[in-house]
């Protein structure tokens, strides 16, 4: 009935004013956060898969916020990105994992998500430049993470400063592949250093051909254009046998390890464990 219709549409309203509600809560937060340092990074290990050794970690931003508890990125970044807070939250994430990295056994890379907006800033190159510096960690043990959505804008002024953290000497991988678009252009103009193959493919494996077969068609493509292939979300025994099965030359999962403390990684690279 009409008047039901008028009952639901009010409770559809009522629920857009929570969702608004607690994402100004959550943004009003955001803005103190930084200078509360209630922000604090996470390491996850990242496993050879030829040595069966940790050659690095990913840096995974974590919110703990006084009353909430820890919040997820998945539900703050967002808000972050919409304000233009994930400028210097970005900086911070960035100059806290080099001052982290810089301490771990040289080998060991570190890898650090960078968001499409820190992307279409023009003085990104020179952040990442100044944090190199200032924490003396070598351009090459950092890998900057970017997805397939921070190269949709402008192509030319992407490529210009993906080349020059390339001419700073920094990896550059690209995360979630297979999740957004273009992604196979972009690997014709520049020379990525890894691909990171979305967890939702991983997961996918046992239950769908689909998902193995394009595993292994990634896998391959990496190894033909002598690019290093990461499967993201390994969680199983049986997932990383098909992980091996399949050729990717890298796994990063719960089942080789999950975020951790920076003590713990420290831990971890003094007694490395062998998956
Ligand atoms: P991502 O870059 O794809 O990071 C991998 C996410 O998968 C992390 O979630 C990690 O904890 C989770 N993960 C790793 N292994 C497994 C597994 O075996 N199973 C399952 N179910 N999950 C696994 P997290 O830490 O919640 O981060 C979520 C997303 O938030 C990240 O996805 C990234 O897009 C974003 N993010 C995290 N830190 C930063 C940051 O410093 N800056 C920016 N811009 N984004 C960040
Ligand atoms: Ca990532
Ligand atoms: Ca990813
Ligand atoms: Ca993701």
């Amino acid at each position: 009935s009409k008047a039901e219709g008028r009952g639901r549409y009010r409770f559809f309203e009522q629920k857009m004013d929570e969702q608004m509600q607690a994402r100004r809560a959550i943004e009003l937060d955001l803005r103190q956060a930084l200078a509360l340092q209630e922000f604090e990074l996470a390491y996850q290990p990242q496993v050879d898969l030829a040595t069966q050794e940790v050659v690095g970690f990913e840096a995974l931003l974590r919110w703990r916020h006084a009353t909430r508890g820890l919040v997820s990125p998945l539900e703050f970044i967002p808000v972050a990105e919409e304000t233009g807070l994930i400028g210097a939250i970005g900086e911070w994430v960035l100059r806290t994992a080099c001052r982290d990295a810089v301490q771990w056994p040289e080998a060991i890379t570190v890898g650090v998500n960078l968001s499409p907006l820190q992307f279409r800033n023009p003085s990104l190159a020179q952040t990442v430049m100044s944090a190199l510096a200032s924490s003396g960690l070598a351009a090459e043990r950092l890998e900057l993470e970017i997805t397939e959505n921070a190269l949709l804008e402008d192509t030319d002024t992407v490529l210009v400063l993906l080349k020059q953290l390339r001419d700073l000497g920094v990896r550059v991988s690209m995360d979630d592949f297979g999740t957004g678009y273009s992604s196979l252009a972009y690997l014709q103009k520049f020379p990525f250093d890894r691909l990171k193959i979305d967890q939702s493919f991983v997961r996918g494996m046992g239950a769908n051909p689909e998902a193995s077969a394009i595993v292994r068609a990634v896998a391959a493509l990496g190894a033909s254009l002598g690019i290093k292939t990461t499967a993201e979300g390994v969680e199983t025994e049986e997932q990383l046998a098909a992980i091996r099965n399949e050729g990717c030359t890298h796994v990063q999962g719960y089942f080789t390890g999950r975020p951790m403390a920076l003590a713990d990684a420290r831990a971890l690279l003094v007694q490395p464990r062998k998956v």
